[in-house]
């Protein structure tokens, strides 16, 4: 195990008890009215706000329409009824506490219900910062289901943001999971880069850590989560520099978000600078039908000019990523349009019977989301 007493720890406890967490707290950044506060205290009462003091220093307080405040800061849209608290019908794949199947290879495990910033579209929205309910809470069963699942070639590690615990615990599930013999990789998911770029780059402990457990034989990839290019700077750079020194392929998943990215230029500029920083674009994701964030969405139809108008502009690594809905059935590609249809691929399906099927929807310049596919 990694020593304790490392005198370069990072102290993230104490870093993370700075975040903004109340509306006063907030107002230090930026002007609100009295009207804004009051239901700013309403949502917050529904779904928690925390943002560390980091990502609040890249919000311009002057731009009201400013992409990192869309993420991260409440608004009363917040308060329009509508979708659902699991879109993808994550109830359905848990296998045991903090443990989903839902693809043949690769077992989910849901290891915190923190983040260092919650995302206000996040999907799920359900448990972050509120319940523990869906947290693993017996790793010795969960090793066990997954060893004996031979099928399972690898281990996703999510939450919440698995970065936000403490290092030792990050340590004895990468040391669990990587032990098992058919498991040929783990992943991390987190928005610690961005959020909390220091947290990787300060911390010498974690960088020890990931390098003891990042070998050339079987790799731990982080898989992060840039939504715009002001998220690409000095502080997030370095994290990923980091990152890929301790021996870590960086992968990045964005959502579609209407008011941050939904716009050609910012996802050329977006997929551009990843790729500059040695960072592979691999999902753009359609924005789910979350309830309290519907207003993030945009329609498919509109999704689809959006990310062909970008392809025109970026070179074969920077648009390699796939356009695609998490389904409840499944990961869905989304491939383009014409006058009638939209065109759809299945990439990832519980039920392999459907893997590779193609089918089409009549087009619908409204529609934002599948429903019953069935
Ligand atoms: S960091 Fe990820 S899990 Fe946490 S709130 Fe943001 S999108 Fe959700």
């Amino acid at each position: 195990m990694i020593s304790n007493d490392n005198k370069d720890k990072y102290d993230l406890k104490a870093e993370l008890e700075r975040n903004i967490k109340t509306v006063d707290e907030l107002e230090e950044y930026i002007s609100l009215t009295d009207e804004e506060k009051e239901s700013l205290k309403e949502i917050v009462r529904l779904h928690p706000m925390s943002i560390t003091r980091f990502y609040m220093s890249l919000i311009d307080p002057n731009d009201k329409d400013d992409p990192i405040r869309r993420i991260a800061v409440p608004t009363d849209q917040e308060f329009s009824q509508g979708g659902l608290y699991d879109t993808s019908g994550e109830k359905d794949n848990t296998v045991t506490v903090g443990v989903q199947h839902k693809y043949k290879q690769t077992a989910l495990v849901l290891l915190t219900h923190r983040c260092s910033v919650y995302c206000r579209f996040c999907f799920r929205k359900r448990l972050v910062g509120r319940s523990e309910s869906e947290i693993i809470s017996n790793i010795d069963q969960a090793r066990d289901y997954i060893a004996e699942h031979e099928e399972i070639t690898n281990v996703l590690l999510s939450g919440g943001d698995p970065l936000v615990l403490e290092n030792n615990i990050i340590e004895h599930f990468l040391k669990t999971f990587l032990e098992i013999d058919h498991i040929n990789f783990v992943r991390i998911g987190t928005r610690i880069p961005i959020v909390l770029p220091q947290r990787i780059y300060e911390d010498q402990e974690l960088q020890e850590l990931f390098k003891k457990y990042s070998k050339p034989e079987k790799r731990v990839h982080i898989v992060t989560h840039f939504n715009h290019p002001k998220e690409i700077n000095e502080h997030s750079i370095k994290a990923v520099d980091t990152m890929i020194r301790c021996g870590m392929p960086v992968h990045n998943q964005t959502v579609l978000l209407g008011g941050v990215n939904d716009d050609p230029m910012v996802m050329v500029d977006l997929m551009r600078n990843l790729v500059r920083i040695g960072v592979n674009p691999y999902y753009v994701f359609q924005c789910r039908p979350v309830r309290r964030a519907l207003h993030f969405q945009v329609p498919i139809s509109r999704g689809i000019d959006i990310i062909e108008e970008a392809r025109k502009y970026l070179c074969g690594i920077s648009k390699r990523f796939k356009y695609a809905m998490s389904h409840r059935r499944g990961k869905i590609e989304i491939i383009a349009k014409d006058e009638n249809y939209m065109y759809f691929k299945q990439h990832q399906a519980k039920d392999v019977s459907k893997l590779g099927e193609f089918f089409k929807v009549p087009l619908d310049e409204n529609l934002a989301w599948l429903e019953d596919l069935e």
